[in-house]
């Protein structure tokens, strides 16, 4: 009896935890499935959304933390936009990724480390500096020299520019928007 008790308060704790991030009543969903049909990417997950949501309500903690959906996801809002629920998804998945990557439980690495690559060359030059992006993504996923012979080639055509252009200073929007973030934790 005990041990069922206990069962019981892990999965509620895992599906509140996710509920009081995302601000979503994932109890809501019926598995109607309309997320899955429209999102672009499921086909490449390992548990397409719908399935997602039905472990957040099983408590399955372990599972969904470690699945590759939460990092496929690209936060498109399609089945934000179709849930006859009106259950935000992207939402829920943002969050499970907070919570990933605060219980440093990232299954997919790559993601995160582009992520903040991505945000470091807008921040500095205002858009995507891409020599500056890719090299610093191979180096950091540890993969170097992975597109050195591309870059020379698309360096000849004349398509790939050494130095980045500035298109503006974004350090104070990125200030202000960590200060803000730091306010609310
Ligand atoms: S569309 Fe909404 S109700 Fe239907 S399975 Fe997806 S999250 Fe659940
Ligand atoms: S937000 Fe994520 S889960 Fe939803 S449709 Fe887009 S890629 Fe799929």
């Amino acid at each position: 009896m005990m041990q069922k008790l206990l069962i019981n308060n892990n999965i509620l704790k895992f599906k509140e935890d996710i509920e009081g991030l995302s601000k979503q009543r994932i109890s809501n969903c019926y598995q109607c499935g309309k997320c899955t049909a429209g999102c672009p990417v499921a086909f490449a997950m390992d548990y397409p959304p719908n399935q997602v949501i039905r472990m957040i309500q099983l408590g399955l903690r372990n599972e969904v933390m470690s699945s590759h959906a939460i990092w496929f996801c690209a936060s498109c809002e399609t089945c934000t936009t179709r849930c006859p629920r009106e259950i935000d998804l992207a939402r829920i998945m943002d969050s499970l990724r907070i919570i990933a990557q605060a219980e440093n439980k990232v299954s997919v690495r790559e993601v995160p480390i582009l992520n903040q690559i991505f945000l470091k060359s807008i921040e500095l030059t205002g858009r995507v500096y891409e020599v500056g992006v890719i090299g610093a993504y191979n180096f950091f996923s540890l993969n170097p020299f992975k597109d050195i012979p591309l870059g020379i080639k698309m360096f000849l055509k004349g398509k790939l520019n050494l130095m980045p252009h500035s298109a503006g200073n974004f350090r104070g929007l990125f200030k202000r928007i960590r200060e803000k973030s730091c306010d609310r934790n």
